[in-house]
């Protein structure tokens, strides 16, 4: 270790802000790589966004969660690295639309593949003919003139005069991917989030093969076709048993306590910094030092964070344009339910308010009391929470007749899925900050995927960037 100071007795390699999946995983990382690390979270619990907590004899996540990239995706891949447990994960099932027709209620599978987009009768068969051929040449342009698909959803489909309907489901499927509308959202956005795009290759400095892999970019872009036919992201995701505290627990477990001190309820005000180079943080407990910062909050509010003429001003604006989504989520405990014997989940784009639902407890029966079930329905809030909560109260009883009789237990969450909306002039800031000794993860980092792949891929990122030459 580096010379010790007065003022501060203990100094440490590292000091991690925030004990969300990102920083978990981040402190896992360096204490299993020997490094002293100073984890600081504000709040009293770790796990961020990703916790759990017992309701009554249910087991509520903060919001439906399924995991994607699971197979030689980052998180996976951290975990089999640097975790001591076995986390199991039940593959997802199918995504399915919720529709209503004459007959009732039924589900059919997501058109995000060629045969199931030529199945998917509820959009009409000119707009389905059109869907196809747009995403045909969206995905050519992401081979030859990727710049191409900078443009909006809404952009690209406008011209073609798709019904209304259509319309509709293109922007629903615009907010789950992206927290924002079809007129915020690239298509390289729908590329990025729907599985289209192949995974971002993992420790490649280390892997032969997939330096070769690199150097045939031609090729592994084609692999965006085959994507089109069969599209393997479902079948790549998947739900923790046990929920999402399985995974906060096995991390936190498996951190080399020697090398690791966490200190909770205490907000870093500010960053400490030296010249150019941070050396420490500042907060209600007092002054921290280490070699290294690894910041994983919002990364709007690092501004805020920092002496005023450290960043440079465009930084700062960039910074404070990233826009956090914010989600409504109820969760209902229930008698076995007619409507939700799959495991999967489901959307529904029409009517007064889209939503997505999980029957969490179809993956583990253990999640709710016996011969219960769990079920969490999530919408993005574009207006406000009031009038969101009544909208999806409304919509649900249309959708689902009758499905009052069922329930047991309501539970409602507002939080944040998103901590920035990637819209399609959204720059994230990269892993090595403008100051030295700063790095920065988490989802706000990352474009790839979707949360907690994201804040994987975002500490794959950071190692990277302090251990690879
Ligand atoms: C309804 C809902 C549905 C979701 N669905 C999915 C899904 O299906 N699949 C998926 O992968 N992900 C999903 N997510 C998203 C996923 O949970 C988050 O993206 C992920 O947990 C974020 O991790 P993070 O570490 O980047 O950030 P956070 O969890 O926000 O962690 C940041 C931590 O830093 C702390 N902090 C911030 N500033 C300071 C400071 N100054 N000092 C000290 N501590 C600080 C915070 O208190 C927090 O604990 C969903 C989220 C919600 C809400």
């Amino acid at each position: 270790m580096s010379e010790e100071r007065a003022d501060n007795p203990k100094k440490y390699d590292y000091i991690i802000i925030g004990a969300g999946v990102s920083g978990l995983l981040t402190t896992l990382m360096l204490s299993k790589k020997g490094k002293k690390c100073l984890l600081i979270e504000k709040s009293n619990h770790l796990g961020g966004v990703c916790k759990a907590e017992d309701v009554k004899g249910y087991c509520i996540d903060n919001g439906p969660h399924a995991i994607t990239e699971l197979s030689g995706g980052p998180l996976v891949n951290l975990l089999e690295r640097y975790c001591n447990y076995n986390i199991k994960f039940i593959p997802h099932g199918n995504y399915y639309m919720r529709l209503k027709s004459k007959f009732g209620p039924h589900l059919m599978p997501v058109p995000n593949n060629l045969t199931r987009f030529a199945r998917a009768n509820f959009l009409g068969k000119k707009d389905r003919l059109l869907m196809v051929k747009l995403m045909g040449e969206a995905l050519t342009n992401n081979i030859v003139s990727p710049e191409k698909n900078n443009m909006s959803v809404y952009d690209a489909l406008v011209k073609n005069k798709l019904s209304n309907k259509t319309m509709i489901f293109a922007d629903t499927i615009c907010y789950f991917l992206s927290g924002a509308s079809m007129k915020e959202t690239s298509i390289n956005r729908v590329i990025e989030g729907g599985g289209f795009a192949p995974s971002k290759k993992i420790n490649k400095k280390h892997s032969d093969k997939n330096k070769i892999m690199e150097k045939m970019s031609s090729i592994t872009s084609l692999k965006n076709f085959q994507n089109l036919i069969v599209n393997p992201s479902e079948a790549r995701q998947g739900y923790p048993v046990g929920g999402l505290k399985t995974i906060i627990n096995a991390i936190c477990c498996s951190f080399v306590m020697n090398n690791v001190d966490i200190i909770k309820q205490t907000e870093v005000d500010k960053i400490i910094v030296d010249g150019n180079s941070a050396v420490g943080v500042s907060t209600n407990k007092g002054d921290f030092f280490a070699d290294k910062i690894i910041y994983s909050g919002f990364m709007n509010k690092l501004p805020e964070m920092m002496e005023d003429g450290i960043l440079e001003r465009d930084y700062i604006e960039n910074l404070l344009g990233l826009i956090p989504c914010k989600s409504y989520t109820l969760w209902l405990g229930m008698k076995p339910c007619k409507y939700f014997n799959y495991t999967g989940s489901e959307i529904w784009f029409e009517g007064e308010e889209p939503f997505w639902a999980m029957p969490v407890s179809n993956y583990d029966n253990t999640l709710a009391p016996k011969n219960k079930m769990l079920v969490g329905f999530t919408t993005v809030v574009k207006d406000n929470v009031d009038d969101t909560k009544k909208r999806l109260a409304r919509t649900m009883e249309y959708v689902y007749p009758g499905i009052a009789e069922y329930v047991e237990l309501k539970y409602e969450q507002v939080e944040v899925p998103e901590k920035a909306a990637i819209r399609i002039n959204t720059v994230l800031p990269k892993t090595k900050s403008p100051v030295e000794n700063l790095y920065l993860v988490g989802t706000d980092t990352e474009r790839k995927s979707m949360g907690l792949t994201k804040a994987a891929y975002s500490v794959i990122n950071l190692e990277e960037e302090l251990f690879d030459e």
